[in-house]
This record gives structure tokens, sequence and C-alpha cells, in this order.
């Protein structure tokens, strides 16, 4: 037999349990499938998709969840493979209309000036002014003025920024951005990871002011991309291809345990009374497998996982973060959306998705993203009073957040827990919790986690 054909064969006789259909369960799936291991997929809700998940507002199509990734990044490559199209479905990408971001203020929205990361290139902008007042205009103004040398390397964002252009404009305009962006206050915020060039274009211009003008001269940032029909389009090619290459997709079949005798897993999954009449009968099911890939979120994965790998401890505890999408009678646009300013309400920012990516059309859809787990009557009454119109036929979602790359600490736990001496040879992880939030990263993650069990499997 030849060597191909005994990877082929190889391949053929290695199953796969992969648990989790969210994006990044979806990838390794394919990814295992597609080398022709057979492949098992369990998904403990209905749906798959996770985080990914398209709702129809007012007769309208719109993601509540993820909704953009960037031109020629990893999720755009996938689309391109997967050939959307040859699956009968529509593979138009659309690019984002509109950048600027507006925030609150006593008069009501007002732009935020460009910038990076909210740090403006230059105090004395109308838009600058208008925010943090001429006193606050004059302080960002010092940083031009102080000697290059006591600037030194200072990775939290929100420390950077009070250091060299004081803390008007840190709380103003700084701190919306990384809560609207990521979530996150700016003393949270790892400047080495959010925006790698600031502290060497500091060093260079010899200010922070001076650094970020540079940065936006040389911006060539890739653009940002949606699917026209929504997110969930590229959910279900995956789901296509998955089957047409002989994977298993089993909804509504959460794994409960994972059980290792020598080079075999055996995985329990419990099916749940299924919605259809024709769903298959409740109970429990066992499942044998070479390779067991976790892509359930941190919250489920951890239990899974307990008995087999000694993981360090959680990054952040288990939090939940909820968007309210509706459709809002106004003439009014607002950019790529708002950010507004600190504890005026649990939002961190609204996108305005007609503005953004031509939603809708003559029907204006917004989506909010709240902080918490917030009751469909209060998103709707926060997202009415920060707009200032009024909002019907909203849609409230509740979702798992997991960390951002650009959070401090974030990237010294990811490598702790990819530390490859933890894991047992055919199990692996995949996920938002380990490679930090964002199609692109979970897409090359899960990925990568795949290639190096395939590899681990296959090659020994
Ligand atoms: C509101 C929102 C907006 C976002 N916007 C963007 C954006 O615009 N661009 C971007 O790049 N990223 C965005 N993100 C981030 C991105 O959506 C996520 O990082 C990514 O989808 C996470 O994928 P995942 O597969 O790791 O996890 P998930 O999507 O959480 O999937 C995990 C899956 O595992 C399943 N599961 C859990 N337990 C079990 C079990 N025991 N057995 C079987 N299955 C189980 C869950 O039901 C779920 O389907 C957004 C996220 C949110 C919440």
């Amino acid at each position: 037999m030849s060597d191909v054909s005994d990877l082929v064969a190889a391949a053929q006789h290695t199953p796969v349990v992969v648990i989790g259909g969210g994006i990044g369960g979806l990838v390794a799936a394919y990814e295992c499938a597609k080398v022709g291991m057979p492949v098992t997929l369990l998904e403990a809700s209905e749906r798959l998709g996770g985080s990914v998940r398209t709702v129809e507002v007012g007769g309208i199509r719109v993601d509540a969840g993820a909704v953009s990734f960037a031109a020629d990044g990893a999720v755009d490559k996938l689309v391109a493979a997967l050939g959307l199209a040859e699956l009968g479905l529509d593979d138009q990408r659309v690019a984002q209309q509109a950048r600027s971001r507006f925030t609150t203020s006593p008069r009501g929205l007002v732009p935020l000036p460009d910038g990076v990361l909210g740090i403006p290139a230059n105090p004395f902008l109308t838009d600058v002014v208008r925010m943090v007042g001429w006193g606050g205009a004059w302080r960002g103004y010092l940083d031009r003025l102080r000697p290059p040398l006591t600037i030194g390397h200072e990775n939290r964002l929100g420390a950077l920024v009070c250091k060299r252009m004081g803390a008007k404009i840190e709380q103003r305009l700084v701190a919306p951005v990384t809560r609207g962006s990521l979530g996150l206050g700016p003393d949270d915020v790892d400047v080495s990871i959010a925006a790698p060039d600031l502290n060497p274009a500091l060093t260079r211009q010899g200010s922070l002011s001076g650094a970020v003008a540079e940065l936006l001269g040389a911006a060539s940032a890739r653009p940002r991309l949606t699917l026209a029909h929504g997110m969930e389009t590229l959910v279900a090619a995956l789901e296509r291809r998955i089957s047409e290459l002989g994977g298993r997709i089993l909804t509504g079949t959460a794994a409960e345990s994972i059980v290792r005798a020598g080079d075999t897993y055996r995985v329990t999954g419990r099916r749940a009374a299924g919605e259809q009449d024709d769903a298959e009968a409740p109970g429990a099911e066992e499942f044998s497998a070479a390779v067991v890939v976790v892509a359930a979120d941190e919250h489920a994965a951890r239990p899974l996982l307990r008995e087999l790998v000694t993981l360090p401890a959680a990054f952040s505890p288990a939090s939940r973060l909820t968007t309210v999408t509706a459709i809002v009678d106004a003439d009014s646009t607002w950019g790529a959306g708002v950010y507004p300013q600190l504890a005026e309400s649990d939002i961190a920012s609204i996108d305005d998705l007609t503005a953004q990516w031509r939603i809708g059309d003559s029907t204006r859809v917004v989506r909010a993203r709240l902080s918490g787990v917030v009751s469909a009557a209060d998103a709707s009454a926060q997202l009415q009073r920060v707009l200032g119109v009024a909002v019907r036929d909203a849609v409230v979602v509740d979702f798992e957040a997991a960390p951002h790359r650009e959070q401090r600490g974030f990237a010294a736990v990811a490598a702790r827990l990819r530390d490859p001496n933890l894991w047992p040879a055919g199990l692996g992880a995949t996920g938002a919790w380990l490679s930090g939030t964002g199609l692109d990263s979970v897409v090359t993650d899960a990925q990568n986690v795949t290639e190096r069990l395939r590899r681990g499997v296959l090659f020994s």
C-alpha cells in the first residue's frame, strides 16, 4: 500500500467527535471531514451557530450576534473556499459603508472624532473640545510639549492616555470606544495587542497625539464585510459541506461526559426531547472516538475536560451579554453607530445596521449591545432613551460572553491553556474562550487545533 493510501485508510478509520456547533465546532468538524475522517458533531441546542445568530426583525433578516469579519481574513477565505453559490446560497459579501461613530452628550448625540481607540490626533478639533471642554483640550495638547524621554512603555491604555493627554480625554473619548468595541474599560485594554503600532509610533513622534496622527495617515485598515442575508448563511454552508462529506450533525444533543480508555474516548451525549413530533426519542447515547474536539463555550467545556486536563483557572468569571435588535422610525442616521458615555445605561454600543450595511433599505434597523442579561422591555426602553426615538419590533437575545484578546492578562492565560503538555493525545479544545472572541480568531484557532490533532493521530 502506498503512503497516500495508508493515510486515506487511517483517516477513514479515525472517528472524531466534535462537541459544540458554534463556528469553532463547525469549522473543526469540516476540517476533519474534509480529509475523510468520520465526524459526529453534537450541539446541545436545537440550532447551530452559537453566537452567530440571524433573526427576523420586522420581516428583515439581521444578525443579533456576530455580524462582520475582515476582508481577506480567515472568515473571508473560508466563505470563498466553501463556495456558497455552488451550495445554492447567496454568496454576496457586503462591505461596511459607514465607519463614523457618535457618542452621547448633554446636547444629544455628537460625533466622535477620528482616532485610534478613541485617542484623537488633534485635541483642538471641534468634536474633541465639545466633549472635553477647553481645559481638557489644553491638557491634551500638553502631550505635545512633554519630553519624549518621560514616555516609557505603558501597556495599560487608560494609564497611557491619562499620563499623556489627561483624564478627560481618557474618560469621555477613549472609555466609550473601548467599552463599545471591546466591552472593556481603558485600563483593562492591553495597548500592545489592541494597537501594536501605537507605542513604537509614540517613541518616533514623541507624543501620543502625534503617534495617532501618524497611524491615521498610514491607515490601511482592511474593510469589514458582512453576508447579505445574515451570517447564518455561513453556518448553513458549513452544515451542508459537513453533511456532503458524510459527517453527522446531531442538534439537541448535549455532551455530558468524556472518558478515556486507552487510545479511545467515549463521549456520552444526552438528547433532549425534540420540538418536532418526528424528533428522535430523548435519552443518552454513547459515541466512541479517537479524536475529540471540545468546541463548547467555557462554561460547558471546563466540566467536560475536568477529569482529562488540568486547566489553569478561568481568566474571567462567566458573563452574559444581551442584544436588542429593532426597527426605529427615524430619518436620522448614526453612521456605524453610537458608543454611549459610561454609566448612562447598560448599553455599550448601538450599531446602525442600515447605515453600516445597507440592511433594510428604507426601514432603519439598529442593534444595541448591553452588558448582562436584560429583560426585553428594559433593553428596548434603554435603546429608546439613548437614541431619543421610538423603537418597535424589538428582538432580544442573550449570549455567553467570551474574553477579548485585547484584555490585559488574557494572552498569558491563553498561552498556558495551550500548553501542549496539558493535553492528552487525540483531545483538543477550541473556541472563543481560548482564542479570544471574534470570528476570525475562532476560525483560525479551530483550523490550527484540528491540524495539530490530525497530525498527531494520522502521522504518529
Ligand atoms: C452579540 C455578539 C456580537 C458579536 N459580533 C461579532 C462580530 O461582528 N464579528 C466577529 O468577528 N465576532 C463577533 N462576535 C464574536 C463571535 O460571534 C464569537 O467569538 C464566536 O461566534 C464564538 O464561536 P464559538 O464556536 O467559540 O462559540 P459559540 O458560538 O458560543 O458556540 C458554542 C456552542 O457550543 C454549544 N454547547 C455548549 N455546551 C454544549 C454541550 N455540552 N454539548 C454540545 N454543545 C454544547 C452551544 O450551544 C453553542 O452552540 C460577537 C459575539 C456576540 C455575542
